[in-house]
Protein backbone atom coordinates (compact mmCIF):
# COMPACT_ATOMS: atom_id res chain seq x y z
CA UNK A 1 0.00 0.00 0.00
CA UNK A 2 3.15 2.39 0.35
CA UNK A 3 4.14 3.51 -2.92
CA UNK A 4 8.18 2.60 -3.76
CA UNK A 5 8.95 6.36 -4.75
CA UNK A 6 8.06 8.23 -1.34
CA UNK A 7 11.17 9.88 0.28
CA UNK A 8 9.74 8.47 3.83
CA UNK A 9 7.91 5.74 4.08
CA UNK A 10 4.98 7.06 5.49
CA UNK A 11 1.35 7.52 3.79
CA UNK A 12 -1.88 9.05 4.63
CA UNK A 13 -4.60 7.27 2.58
CA UNK A 14 -8.49 8.93 2.05
CA UNK A 15 -10.83 5.87 1.57
CA UNK A 16 -13.52 7.19 -0.80
CA UNK A 17 -15.66 4.15 -0.05
CA UNK A 18 -15.74 4.71 4.03
CA UNK A 19 -16.35 8.13 2.88
CA UNK A 20 -19.46 6.91 0.89
CA UNK A 21 -20.71 4.91 3.40
CA UNK A 22 -20.40 6.87 6.59
CA UNK A 23 -22.67 9.29 4.98
CA UNK A 24 -25.02 6.50 3.63
CA UNK A 25 -25.22 5.51 7.60
CA UNK A 26 -26.12 9.26 8.44
CA UNK A 27 -28.54 9.48 6.35
CA UNK A 28 -30.31 6.07 6.84
CA UNK A 29 -30.50 7.60 10.46
CA UNK A 30 -32.58 10.76 9.53
CA UNK A 31 -34.44 9.46 6.38
CA UNK A 32 -36.28 12.34 6.12
CA UNK A 33 -33.76 14.93 6.03
CA UNK A 34 -31.14 16.64 3.94
CA UNK A 35 -27.96 16.40 4.83
CA UNK A 36 -24.98 18.79 4.97
CA UNK A 37 -21.49 17.30 4.85
CA UNK A 38 -19.27 19.25 7.45
CA UNK A 39 -16.02 19.79 5.29
CA UNK A 40 -14.54 22.96 7.48
CA UNK A 41 -10.82 22.45 8.65
CA UNK A 42 -9.76 20.87 5.36
CA UNK A 43 -12.44 18.43 5.68
CA UNK A 44 -11.36 17.30 9.76
CA UNK A 45 -7.93 17.27 8.01
CA UNK A 46 -8.60 14.51 4.86
CA UNK A 47 -9.03 17.24 2.43
CA UNK A 48 -11.31 18.84 0.84
CA UNK A 49 -10.60 18.24 -2.74
CA UNK A 50 -9.43 14.60 -1.28
CA UNK A 51 -12.84 13.83 0.46
CA UNK A 52 -14.88 15.24 -2.24
CA UNK A 53 -15.77 12.42 -4.05
CA UNK A 54 -16.48 10.21 -1.57
CA UNK A 55 -18.91 13.15 -0.19
CA UNK A 56 -20.82 14.46 -3.38
CA UNK A 57 -24.02 12.02 -2.13
CA UNK A 58 -24.26 14.73 -0.12
CA UNK A 59 -27.21 17.83 -0.73
CA UNK A 60 -24.59 20.38 0.51
CA UNK A 61 -21.78 21.53 2.06
CA UNK A 62 -21.09 23.62 5.16
CA UNK A 63 -18.06 25.17 6.29
CA UNK A 64 -16.23 27.96 7.16
CA UNK A 65 -13.85 29.54 5.43
CA UNK A 66 -14.85 31.43 2.23
CA UNK A 67 -11.65 30.38 0.60
CA UNK A 68 -12.79 26.68 1.44
CA UNK A 69 -16.05 28.02 -0.19
CA UNK A 70 -14.07 29.19 -3.22
CA UNK A 71 -12.65 25.21 -3.11
CA UNK A 72 -16.13 23.71 -3.26
CA UNK A 73 -17.49 25.62 -6.01
CA UNK A 74 -14.12 25.04 -8.10
CA UNK A 75 -14.78 21.21 -7.57
CA UNK A 76 -17.86 22.06 -9.68
CA UNK A 77 -20.53 21.91 -7.16
CA UNK A 78 -23.26 23.97 -8.04
CA UNK A 79 -25.91 22.74 -5.13
CA UNK A 80 -25.98 24.63 -1.32
CA UNK A 81 -22.86 25.69 0.25
CA UNK A 82 -23.45 26.79 4.15
CA UNK A 83 -20.96 29.55 5.78
CA UNK A 84 -21.41 27.86 9.23
CA UNK A 85 -19.99 31.35 11.31
CA UNK A 86 -21.82 33.60 8.87
CA UNK A 87 -19.35 36.43 7.19
CA UNK A 88 -16.61 38.21 9.00
CA UNK A 89 -16.62 41.57 7.40
CA UNK A 90 -18.83 43.33 5.14
CA UNK A 91 -16.82 42.32 1.69
CA UNK A 92 -17.76 38.97 2.72
CA UNK A 93 -21.00 39.39 1.35
CA UNK A 94 -19.76 40.01 -2.20
CA UNK A 95 -18.21 36.89 -2.56
CA UNK A 96 -21.18 35.27 -0.69
CA UNK A 97 -23.49 37.01 -3.66
CA UNK A 98 -21.28 35.89 -6.02
CA UNK A 99 -20.53 32.32 -4.91
CA UNK A 100 -24.21 32.11 -3.82
CA UNK A 101 -23.69 30.48 -0.27
CA UNK A 102 -26.17 30.37 2.12
CA UNK A 103 -24.89 32.13 5.57
CA UNK A 104 -25.46 31.88 9.05
CA UNK A 105 -26.42 35.10 10.96
CA UNK A 106 -25.56 34.50 14.81
CA UNK A 107 -25.33 38.36 15.76
CA UNK A 108 -26.52 42.35 15.10
CA UNK A 109 -23.19 42.97 13.73
CA UNK A 110 -24.05 40.46 10.66
CA UNK A 111 -27.82 42.07 10.75
CA UNK A 112 -25.99 45.05 10.53
CA UNK A 113 -24.02 44.16 7.16
CA UNK A 114 -26.51 43.02 5.56
CA UNK A 115 -28.43 45.82 5.98
CA UNK A 116 -25.71 47.98 3.99
CA UNK A 117 -24.89 45.26 1.56
CA UNK A 118 -25.59 46.13 -2.08
CA UNK A 119 -26.99 43.05 -4.15
CA UNK A 120 -29.60 41.98 -6.54
CA UNK A 121 -30.10 38.57 -5.36
CA UNK A 122 -31.21 38.32 -2.04
CA UNK A 123 -29.57 35.99 0.34
CA UNK A 124 -30.15 32.85 2.09
CA UNK A 125 -29.96 33.02 5.69
CA UNK A 126 -29.60 30.59 8.50
CA UNK A 127 -30.77 32.72 11.79
CA UNK A 128 -29.05 30.91 14.58
CA UNK A 129 -30.33 30.43 18.11
CA UNK A 130 -28.14 30.60 20.99
CA UNK A 131 -30.18 27.58 23.12
CA UNK A 132 -28.02 27.00 25.64
CA UNK A 133 -24.20 26.37 24.40
CA UNK A 134 -23.36 30.02 24.81
CA UNK A 135 -20.82 30.21 21.77
CA UNK A 136 -22.50 31.69 18.86
CA UNK A 137 -26.54 33.05 18.54
CA UNK A 138 -29.05 35.10 19.40
CA UNK A 139 -30.60 34.30 22.80
CA UNK A 140 -34.27 33.19 22.61
CA UNK A 141 -35.44 36.44 24.35
CA UNK A 142 -33.89 38.43 21.11
CA UNK A 143 -34.02 35.91 18.73
CA UNK A 144 -37.23 36.87 17.64
CA UNK A 145 -36.70 40.64 17.10
CA UNK A 146 -33.64 39.43 15.16
CA UNK A 147 -36.22 37.25 12.73
CA UNK A 148 -38.33 40.30 12.08
CA UNK A 149 -35.28 42.79 11.79
CA UNK A 150 -33.78 39.68 9.32
CA UNK A 151 -37.20 39.83 7.45
CA UNK A 152 -37.37 43.12 7.23
CA UNK A 153 -34.14 43.46 4.54
CA UNK A 154 -34.13 43.07 1.32
CA UNK A 155 -31.11 41.61 1.11
CA UNK A 156 -32.28 38.86 2.64
CA UNK A 157 -34.75 35.76 1.08
CA UNK A 158 -35.58 32.80 2.76
CA UNK A 159 -34.73 32.28 6.67
CA UNK A 160 -33.68 29.47 8.33
CA UNK A 161 -33.69 28.60 11.58
CA UNK A 162 -30.58 26.38 13.22
CA UNK A 163 -29.07 26.15 16.18
CA UNK A 164 -26.04 23.40 18.11
CA UNK A 165 -26.41 21.36 20.78
CA UNK A 166 -23.40 21.26 23.36
CA UNK A 167 -24.07 17.40 24.79
CA UNK A 168 -26.01 15.53 22.01
CA UNK A 169 -22.62 13.11 22.89
CA UNK A 170 -23.13 12.43 26.18
CA UNK A 171 -25.72 12.10 29.39
CA UNK A 172 -27.16 16.16 29.42
CA UNK A 173 -28.94 15.52 25.96
CA UNK A 174 -30.14 17.70 23.84
CA UNK A 175 -34.11 17.76 24.87
CA UNK A 176 -33.61 21.27 27.80
CA UNK A 177 -31.99 22.35 24.14
CA UNK A 178 -34.81 21.55 21.86
CA UNK A 179 -37.52 22.65 24.12
CA UNK A 180 -35.78 26.18 23.89
CA UNK A 181 -35.60 25.63 19.95
CA UNK A 182 -38.55 24.31 19.92
CA UNK A 183 -40.92 26.85 21.74
CA UNK A 184 -39.14 30.21 20.86
CA UNK A 185 -39.70 28.87 16.65
CA UNK A 186 -42.94 27.12 17.07
CA UNK A 187 -44.78 29.71 14.83
CA UNK A 188 -41.89 30.86 13.04
CA UNK A 189 -41.61 29.44 9.26
CA UNK A 190 -39.01 28.37 7.70
CA UNK A 191 -36.39 25.44 7.34
CA UNK A 192 -34.83 23.74 10.66
CA UNK A 193 -31.13 22.48 11.28
CA UNK A 194 -30.41 21.17 14.80
CA UNK A 195 -28.50 17.84 14.60
CA UNK A 196 -24.85 17.54 14.27
CA UNK A 197 -23.25 13.85 13.90
CA UNK A 198 -23.94 12.40 17.84
CA UNK A 199 -27.78 14.01 17.22
CA UNK A 200 -27.91 12.44 14.06
CA UNK A 201 -26.77 8.97 15.66
CA UNK A 202 -28.68 9.27 19.21
CA UNK A 203 -31.14 11.79 18.72
CA UNK A 204 -32.43 11.22 15.45
CA UNK A 205 -36.59 11.62 16.22
CA UNK A 206 -34.84 15.75 16.01
CA UNK A 207 -33.46 14.92 12.02
CA UNK A 208 -35.24 18.15 11.15
CA UNK A 209 -35.21 20.03 7.48
CA UNK A 210 -31.05 19.50 7.54
CA UNK A 211 -28.86 17.62 9.57
CA UNK A 212 -25.20 18.58 9.61
CA UNK A 213 -23.32 15.51 10.32
CA UNK A 214 -19.11 16.17 10.47
CA UNK A 215 -17.38 13.43 12.39
CA UNK A 216 -19.27 10.73 11.93
CA UNK A 217 -18.87 10.56 8.02
CA UNK A 218 -14.99 10.76 8.58
CA UNK A 219 -15.74 7.22 10.51
CA UNK A 220 -15.19 8.36 14.35
CA UNK A 221 -17.51 7.85 17.08
CA UNK A 222 -18.86 11.54 18.24
CA UNK A 223 -19.93 9.36 21.46
CA UNK A 224 -16.14 7.88 22.06
CA UNK A 225 -15.66 5.70 24.07
CA UNK A 226 -19.12 5.19 25.09
CA UNK A 227 -19.93 3.96 21.95
CA UNK A 228 -17.20 3.28 19.41
CA UNK A 229 -17.26 4.04 15.43
CA UNK A 230 -18.00 -0.20 15.16
CA UNK A 231 -20.84 -0.22 17.35
CA UNK A 232 -22.15 2.42 14.80
CA UNK A 233 -21.09 0.75 11.39
CA UNK A 234 -18.78 3.55 10.52
CA UNK A 235 -15.99 2.78 8.70
CA UNK A 236 -12.69 4.70 9.04
CA UNK A 237 -11.94 7.35 6.05
CA UNK A 238 -8.23 7.84 7.09
CA UNK A 239 -5.63 5.72 7.44
CA UNK A 240 -1.64 6.63 8.71
CA UNK A 241 0.24 4.11 8.38
CA UNK A 242 4.63 4.00 8.36
CA UNK A 243 7.36 1.24 8.15
CA UNK A 244 9.83 0.05 10.16
CA UNK A 245 12.82 1.31 9.16
CA UNK A 246 15.21 -0.10 12.06
CA UNK A 247 15.07 -2.72 14.44
CA UNK A 248 16.78 -2.60 18.24
CA UNK A 249 17.44 -6.11 19.90
CA UNK A 250 16.99 -5.09 24.28
CA UNK A 251 18.53 -6.98 27.10
CA UNK A 252 16.89 -5.64 30.94
CA UNK A 253 17.85 -2.43 31.70
CA UNK A 254 18.00 -0.87 28.40
CA UNK A 255 16.40 2.39 28.15
CA UNK A 256 14.03 3.39 24.90
CA UNK A 257 13.84 7.15 23.56
CA UNK A 258 14.13 10.85 24.68
CA UNK A 259 14.06 10.80 28.68
CA UNK A 260 14.38 6.47 28.52
CA UNK A 261 10.46 6.73 29.95
CA UNK A 262 10.55 3.06 29.18
CA UNK A 263 13.17 0.41 30.05
CA UNK A 264 13.39 -2.96 29.52
CA UNK A 265 12.90 -5.33 32.59
CA UNK A 266 13.11 -8.18 29.16
CA UNK A 267 14.45 -8.99 26.55
CA UNK A 268 13.12 -7.08 23.65
CA UNK A 269 12.95 -6.38 20.16
CA UNK A 270 11.72 -3.50 19.28
CA UNK A 271 10.80 -1.27 15.77
CA UNK A 272 11.65 1.93 14.59
CA UNK A 273 8.62 3.40 12.99
CA UNK A 274 8.72 6.00 10.36
CA UNK A 275 6.35 8.42 11.94
CA UNK A 276 6.62 10.77 14.86
CA UNK A 277 4.75 13.97 15.80
CA UNK A 278 5.92 16.08 13.48
CA UNK A 279 3.70 13.74 10.84
CA UNK A 280 0.45 14.61 13.09
CA UNK A 281 1.18 11.65 15.68
CA UNK A 282 0.74 13.13 19.51
CA UNK A 283 3.58 13.25 21.41
CA UNK A 284 1.57 12.92 24.72
CA UNK A 285 0.61 9.54 23.59
CA UNK A 286 1.92 7.24 26.05
CA UNK A 287 3.53 3.53 26.09
CA UNK A 288 1.15 1.00 25.18
CA UNK A 289 -0.87 3.26 23.14
CA UNK A 290 -2.54 0.61 20.36
CA UNK A 291 -1.23 0.32 16.62
CA UNK A 292 -1.60 -2.19 14.39
CA UNK A 293 2.03 -4.00 12.99
CA UNK A 294 1.50 -5.93 9.60
CA UNK A 295 -2.16 -5.76 10.85
CA UNK A 296 -2.02 -7.66 13.96
CA UNK A 297 -2.40 -5.95 17.31
CA UNK A 298 0.82 -4.12 19.04
CA UNK A 299 1.54 -0.42 21.21
CA UNK A 300 3.97 2.27 20.82
CA UNK A 301 6.96 2.59 24.03
CA UNK A 302 8.18 5.23 25.05
CA UNK A 303 8.44 8.80 23.47
CA UNK A 304 6.95 9.78 20.27
CA UNK A 305 9.97 12.02 18.62
CA UNK A 306 9.43 13.81 16.23
CA UNK A 307 10.34 11.95 13.23
CA UNK A 308 9.79 8.26 14.83
CA UNK A 309 7.49 6.43 17.03
CA UNK A 310 9.24 3.03 18.97
CA UNK A 311 7.11 -0.22 18.80
CA UNK A 312 7.61 -3.52 20.58
CA UNK A 313 7.96 -6.21 18.57
CA UNK A 314 8.61 -9.05 20.84
CA UNK A 315 5.83 -10.92 20.26
CA UNK A 316 5.96 -10.29 16.69
CA UNK A 317 8.76 -12.58 15.11
CA UNK A 318 7.79 -12.23 12.10
CA UNK A 319 7.50 -8.60 11.57
CA UNK A 320 10.72 -6.35 10.69
CA UNK A 321 12.35 -3.56 8.84
CA UNK A 322 9.20 -2.57 6.02
CA UNK A 323 6.43 -4.21 7.98
CA UNK A 324 3.65 -1.76 7.75
CA UNK A 325 2.48 -0.09 10.90
CA UNK A 326 -1.13 1.49 10.68
CA UNK A 327 -1.17 4.58 13.30
CA UNK A 328 -5.25 4.41 12.97
CA UNK A 329 -6.87 3.27 10.18
CA UNK A 330 -6.78 0.04 8.18
CA UNK A 331 -4.32 -1.69 7.64
CA UNK A 332 -3.46 -4.06 4.34
CA UNK A 333 -5.10 -6.59 5.79
CA UNK A 334 -8.27 -5.04 6.20
CA UNK A 335 -7.67 -4.92 10.39
CA UNK A 336 -9.32 -1.75 12.22
CA UNK A 337 -7.48 0.79 14.76
CA UNK A 338 -10.09 3.19 15.14
CA UNK A 339 -8.36 6.50 15.51
CA UNK A 340 -10.68 6.80 18.72
CA UNK A 341 -8.05 4.42 20.48
CA UNK A 342 -5.32 6.69 20.05
CA UNK A 343 -7.16 9.54 20.52
CA UNK A 344 -8.15 8.09 24.05
CA UNK A 345 -4.31 7.60 24.29
CA UNK A 346 -3.48 10.91 23.54
CA UNK A 347 -6.33 12.23 26.06
CA UNK A 348 -8.19 13.75 23.18
CA UNK A 349 -10.72 13.03 20.45
CA UNK A 350 -10.62 11.80 16.98
CA UNK A 351 -11.49 15.06 15.49
CA UNK A 352 -8.05 17.02 16.78
CA UNK A 353 -6.05 13.80 15.34
CA UNK A 354 -7.61 13.82 11.91
CA UNK A 355 -7.38 17.69 11.89
CA UNK A 356 -3.97 18.03 12.79
CA UNK A 357 -2.62 15.56 10.06
CA UNK A 358 0.85 17.17 9.56
CA UNK A 359 1.06 18.85 5.26
CA UNK A 360 4.57 16.94 5.12
CA UNK A 361 2.69 13.09 4.90
CA UNK A 362 2.08 11.98 1.85
CA UNK A 363 -1.37 11.52 1.07
CA UNK A 364 -3.14 8.78 -1.32
CA UNK A 365 -7.10 9.08 -2.48
CA UNK A 366 -8.17 5.58 -2.76
CA UNK A 367 -11.00 5.00 -4.95
C1 LIG B 1 -18.57 21.36 13.26
C2 LIG B 1 -20.01 21.57 13.29
C3 LIG B 1 -20.88 20.50 13.08
C4 LIG B 1 -20.41 19.07 12.92
O1 LIG B 1 -20.12 18.55 14.19
P1 LIG B 1 -19.70 17.00 14.34
O2 LIG B 1 -19.60 16.81 15.80
O3 LIG B 1 -18.36 16.87 13.68
O4 LIG B 1 -20.73 16.22 13.68
C5 LIG B 1 -22.24 20.77 13.01
N1 LIG B 1 -22.72 22.01 13.18
C6 LIG B 1 -21.90 23.06 13.41
C7 LIG B 1 -22.48 24.42 13.59
C8 LIG B 1 -20.53 22.88 13.49
O5 LIG B 1 -19.73 23.92 13.71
Amino acid sequence: MLASTMPRPILATIHTAALRHNLARCRAQVADSRLWAIVKANAYGHGIERAFEGLRAADGFALLDLDEAQRVRDLGWRGPILLLEGVFELRDLELCSRLDLWHTVHCNEQIDMLASHKTNVPHRVFLKMNSGMNRLGFTPERYRSAWTRLNALPQVDEISLITHFSDADGERGVASQMGVFGSVTRDLPGERSVCNSAAVLRHSEFGSDWVRPGIAIYGSAPDSPQNSARDWDLQPAMTLAARIIATQDLVPGDSVGYGSTFVADHAMRIGIVACGYADGYPRVCPSGTPVLIDGLRGCTMGRVSMDMLVVDLTALPQAGFGSEVTLWGRASNAAVLSIDEVAQGAGTVGYELMCALAPRVPVLVEA
